[in-house]
């Protein structure tokens, strides 16, 4: 875009904003840690689909000092359901640092950027949207409006062409506006310049877009297709005691559900039964030998790229019990519910307790 033009352009999405702009509670607060938690929610999920989270996580944690104050466990469980437990364990732990610090969010680049769990994206959204200082952003919807309107080619989600975007949306930043600016090109990705089929005619900004004008909209700011889904089968096993107690083992802090609780699971290998697998899940998760009854759940999830299919055997000791730790306990069904436990294990222990088990 030519300098000439810059002052035109944002004015012309600037008074597209203001009449078009999406309406959210999420962007009714200036609050730097309200607005530091959604920014963390809404990496992982849809604003409609977040904000439940976001709300209750607002009311439970509503100070950084309370999350500081907290333990991780009751974090985790306050963050079930939304995957990515990472994000809340660095979440935790930046709260920690800020508290030690006085409890005063960081109001600099340098400043977020030292916290765990925030980059260049959230640090540039709180400064912007909390403390309304000139800060750049680039979402995904962001980065293919700037790709198509200034033709930068490759795909938006490569550290290169990031960079190039980043250094596109800095030159385009009105100064003093940064707020409404970021939030007029998420509102101008998200309904018109959607990734297939633009609606450029309704454009507040067609005039300046290269894209619209070369015919280009389907090759610029689009990522090349993902690899396909692969397929998984995972084997839990339901040991319960004689007083109706189930066991639950927690998972590592690193990886997929990290410090969360489930019953014993493992991935089934190839030279594997589901029997032997549930067997192998009692040697390997709680130390004991077990023999696996009935199959009494099937659940069906994604994680990533991978398809899992979760088929939980009823499981009955066949030997010595397994020593209590912190890490691996017999749980009652009430208790079970405080614990953190991931969406698929929710799901599975519901199925249990409409089951004959009564978990
Ligand atoms: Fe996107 Fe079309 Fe607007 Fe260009 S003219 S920014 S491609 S909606």
């Amino acid at each position: 875009m030519k300098p000439a033009d810059i002052d035109t352009f944002r004015k012309a999405l600037l008074g597209w904003f203001a009449v078009h702009h999406r309406r959210m509670p999420i962007r009714e607060t200036r609050d730097p840690w309200a607005v530091w938690v959604s920014e963390i929610i809404l990496q992982q999920t849809t604003v409609s689909s977040g904000l439940p989270y976001w709300e209750r996580f607002m009311l439970r944690f509503p100070t950084v000092e309370a999350l500081a104050d907290a333990p991780l466990q009751d974090v985790l469980h306050a963050w079930a359901g939304l995957g990515y437990y990472s994000r809340a364990r660095n979440l935790h732990k930046a709260a920690a640092m800020v508290a030690a610090n006085g409890g005063g969010i960081p109001d600099t680049m340098d400043g977020l950027l030292a916290l765990p769990g925030i980059g260049r994206y959230t640090a540039g959204a709180i400064l912007s949207f909390a403390f309304g200082k000139d800060a750049a952003v680039v979402d995904a919807n962001i980065a293919r409006v700037l790709a198509r309107l200034e033709s930068v080619e490759g795909d938006p989600k490569s550290s290169k062409v990031q960079r190039l975007l980043h250094t596109t949306a800095e030159r385009l930043l009105p100064h003093g506006e940064a707020r409404d600016w970021n939030l007029a090109l998420m509102d101008l990705g998200a309904g018109i310049c959607t990734p297939v089929q633009p609606s450029c005619s309704e454009c507040p900004v067609s005039a300046f877009c290269v894209a619209f004008h070369q015919d280009r909209q389907a090759e610029l700011g689009i990522s090349p297709p993902r690899p396909p889904m692969t397929e998984q089968t995972d084997v839990a096993i339901v040991l319960t005691d004689d007083t109706g107690r189930i066991a639950l083992v927690r998972r590592p802090n690193e990886g997929v559900w990290g410090g969360l609780w489930e019953v014993p699971r493992v991935t089934m290998n190839e030279d594997e039964t589901p029997e032997q697998a549930a067997v192998r899940a009692g040697i390997e998760r709680l130390e004991v030998q077990i023999a696996p009854g009935p199959v009494v759940a099937t659940i069906r999830h994604t994680v990533m790229r991978r398809r899992i299919t979760l088929r939980s055997f009823e499981a009955q000791l066949t030997g010595e019990g397994f020593e209590e730790t912190e890490d691996r306990r017999w749980v009652t069904p009430e208790s079970a519910r405080g614990y953190p436990l991931s969406s698929p294990q929710r799901r599975l222990m519901e199925t249990l307790r409409t089951s004959d088990l009564q978990v």
